[in-house]
Order: C-alpha cells, then sequence, then structure tokens
C-alpha cells in the first residue's frame, strides 16, 4: 500500500525542492515582512504578491497535537499510534507535521522545543521534526 504523497504546483514546488536538498523554506513577504506556509501567492497579512522564499532555521515549539489510533487511510495502519503535531517555526510560520520521537523525556507538549529532520517517503521529502 503507497502513502498518499504530497502534490506539487508550480506554486509549492520550490518548496519540496529545497526540502530535497535538505532546506526547510517558507514565504516572506517582502512588504510587511510577514512569514507563512503553506505556499500561496499572496501574503495573507497585506495581500502582496512581492514575497520570497526564505530558509528557516529549523527550530520551533510544539503548538499543539493530536495522537491517531485509528487509520483513516489504509497506508498509515502500520504507522499506528502515530502523532500529527502543529509546529511553529521560530520565525513564525506553522506547519502541520510529525513528532518523530514523541516518547523522548515527558512527550509531547505544548511549547517544547523540537527541531528539523527531513526524512524521505518515497520520492519526497518531508518536513518531520525531533524533540529536543
Ligand atoms: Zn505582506
Amino acid at each position: 500500500m503507497s502513502y498518499p504523497l504530497p502534490e506539487p504546483t508550480p506554486l509549492s514546488k520550490p518548496y519540496w525542492d529545497a526540502l530535497k536538498q535538505g532546506h526547510l523554506t517558507f514565504q516572506r513577504c517582502r512588504r510587511c515582512s510577514h512569514a507563512w506556509l503553506p505556499a500561496r501567492a499572496e501574503c495573507p497579512e497585506c495581500l502582496a504578491d512581492d514575497w520570497e522564499w526564505t530558509k528557516a532555521s529549523g527550530r520551533g515549539r510544539i503548538v499543539s497535537w493530536v495522537v491517531y489510533h485509528h487509520a483513516y487511510h489504509e497506508a498509515f495502519k502500520a504507522r499506528l499510534p502515530y502523532n500529527v503535531t502543529l509546529v511553529e517555526l521560530d520565525e513564525g510560520p506553522r506547519l502541520i507535521t510529525n513528532i518523530v520521537n514523541p516518547d523522548q523525556g515527558n512527550g509531547l507538549a505544548v511549547e517544547r522545543p523540537v527541531e528539523l529532520r527531513i526524512e524521505a517517503e518515497q520520492d519526497f521529502s518531508l518536513a518531520r521534526f525531533a524533540l529536543i
């Protein structure tokens, strides 16, 4: 069973290409300096279409998470239980991801610092995070 994979668009392709090269990137507005993920054509803050891809430090913190004990897609059955976590990067953008070592220390908790761990999944590289 193969996993559902990202479907890059012309807009999001630079994000996926950067991950393959080992970097997490996000968009930053040149007008108001707001930063965001996922990829979109205009700044969600000021609606300017003047932005650039920026390399993230790879550091962030947990905002929230859930642990799945039931697979809603066959391909995820073997991974149960697994977490789906909202991480806020130090630079501001938030992304939905997985924590690769959820049992480390005291486990998942709001505000716990995390660090980028890029993992290969078939032909893609995905931005996951580790508790530190
Ligand atoms: Zn803006």
